[in-house]
């Protein structure tokens, strides 16, 4: 009952990590509350995880599956007067003209079952009741379905335990964006008319005045819908989820337009104040990876991208730890300046995105000094650290912050016409 690495939830960040420090030869074991599959939101990819997937030796099983090949997204205004699309093809030196749109009980199950067959020992329907990360050991407290108690012991452990955020609640760490407390309802529509052609496979964000849908494409006839709404406004309708989806979708002609003919297959969800970081994101003997150790507004499809990203480079960080015990510090230090970096790219464009300058801004891209491909770059996963990217982005921002001031593109009311 000792092992390396012990990682706290399954998901794409846990399976990531488990799957890389198996294949390291490393003993691993995965701790997953739920069997897979199991239903979870975050169904839109970036290309930039395709390399990872590669790395992963995983790349090929996921394009044998049958999701959905998408190419790109497009923003379309609440007062239905501007859209516009970003195709991947298109971005700033783009190397990946692709991603996938997936339904995550499928993908993840890949995910798990790829980490199981690299060595990890893998546990479903075992959940992590309680944890001691005292210097010098790590032990996990798990309770399986029969509800039996046992007591683990690793060298390190990884927190990929999602938005349930394991070790930040256990060590209080979690903290949120008063800005970007949010609500979102969501649910699965069946008999959609979706156009054919590389335009039906892209995701389609509708930005309203106080609200934005997105519109995925899981199947030729299945889309995810969802609407994001700050959470007091939520509230105030005092409605269900169901009423609410409803509600928001009447009253959005191009949504109703989208959904013509289809209807509902599966319950609809509501996820609420989900923006969060973590004050640190490891310890001596922890990392944290994926939405455990934050989360940021889902509007950019970033979430999946990040957690196999921090799924990976902790895997990294925790072997070489493994190897030299003395770097440990300096290597987890190195792992969270690397991916706070990365968070706090999205997280720019993130709280843009609600400023209605930004939307007018993206609603209008000019060809300048390919500043809209280096935007389009930074959604499909570029994490800037080139300084021809870099520049074209101060570029973007300082032409927005204008945009409040002066109308360099039209000005737009998000608010459908009567
Ligand atoms: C409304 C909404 C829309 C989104 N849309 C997108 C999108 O389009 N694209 C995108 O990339 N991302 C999107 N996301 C984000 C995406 O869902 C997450 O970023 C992603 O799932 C994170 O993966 P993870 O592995 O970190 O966590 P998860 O996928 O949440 O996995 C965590 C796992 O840990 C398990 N677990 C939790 N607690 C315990 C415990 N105590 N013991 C054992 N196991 C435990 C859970 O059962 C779960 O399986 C969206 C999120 C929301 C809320």
């Amino acid at each position: 009952m000792h092992y390396d690495v012990a990682i706290i939830g399954g998901g794409p960040a846990g399976s990531t990590a488990a799957a890389m420090l198996a294949k390291a030869g490393r003993s691993v074991v995965v701790i997953e509350r739920e069997k897979f599959p199991r239903f979870h939101i975050g169904e839109s990819l970036l290309p930039f995880s395709m390399d990872a997937f590669e790395r992963l030796g995983i790349l090929k099983k996921i394009q044998d599956a049958g999701f959905v090949v998408k190419h790109g997204a497009e923003i379309c205004s609440g007062c239905g007067e501007k859209e516009t699309r970003f195709y991947f093809k298109d971005g700033f030196r783009s190397r990946r003209a692709t991603a996938f749109q997936v339904t995550r009980s499928e993908f993840d199950k890949i995910l798990l079952d790829h980490a199981r067959e690299c060595g990890a020992l893998v546990r479903e329907e075992t959940i992590v009741t309680s944890l001691d990360l005292s210097a010098g050991s790590t032990s996990l407290s798990i309770a399986s379905a029969d509800g039996s108690p046992e007591t683990i012991t690793a060298g390190y452990v990884i927190d990929c335990s999602g938005r349930n955020s394991v070790i930040g609640s256990h060590l209080g760490l979690k903290e949120s964006y008063p800005s970007l407390q949010k609500f979102a309802v969501y649910a699965h529509f069946e008999d959609a008319q979706i156009p054919e052609g590389v335009d039906g496979t892209l995701t389609r964000m509708v930005r309203g005045e106080d609200h934005w849908f997105w519109i995925i494409p899981l199947s030729s006839t299945k889309l995810s819908i969802g609407v994001v709404m700050d959470t007091e406004k939520y509230k105030s309708l005092r409605s269900t989820p169901e009423q609410v989806l409803e509600r928001f979708i009447r009253d959005q002609p191009l949504m109703q337009s989208r959904l013509l003919g289809s209807r509902r297959v599966t319950k609809v969800y509501a996820s609420g104040d989900y923006s969060y970081r973590n004050r640190t994101l490891h310890g001596d003997r922890w990392l944290m990876a994926g939405d455990a150790a934050g989360f940021i507004d889902p509007v950019f499809s970033s979430g999946v991208f990040l957690a196999i990203l921090g799924g990976e480079k902790a895997a990294e960080a925790i072997d070489a730890a493994l190897r030299s015990p003395r770097e440990a510090r300096r290597l987890f230090a190195r792992y969270e300046r690397h991916l706070v970096k990365v968070m706090g790219l999205y997280l720019k464009f993130v709280l843009a995105w609600y400023r209605k300058e930004f939307v007018e801004t993206v609603l209008a891209p000019r060809e300048f000094f390919e500043v809209v491909p280096a935007v389009n770059a930074v959604l499909a996963g570029n994490m800037g650290k080139s300084f021809s990217l870099r520049w074209r982005l101060w570029l973007f921002q300082l032409i927005v912050r204008l945009q409040r001031i002066v109308p360099i593109c039209p000005r737009l009311t998000l608010v459908p016409r009567s």
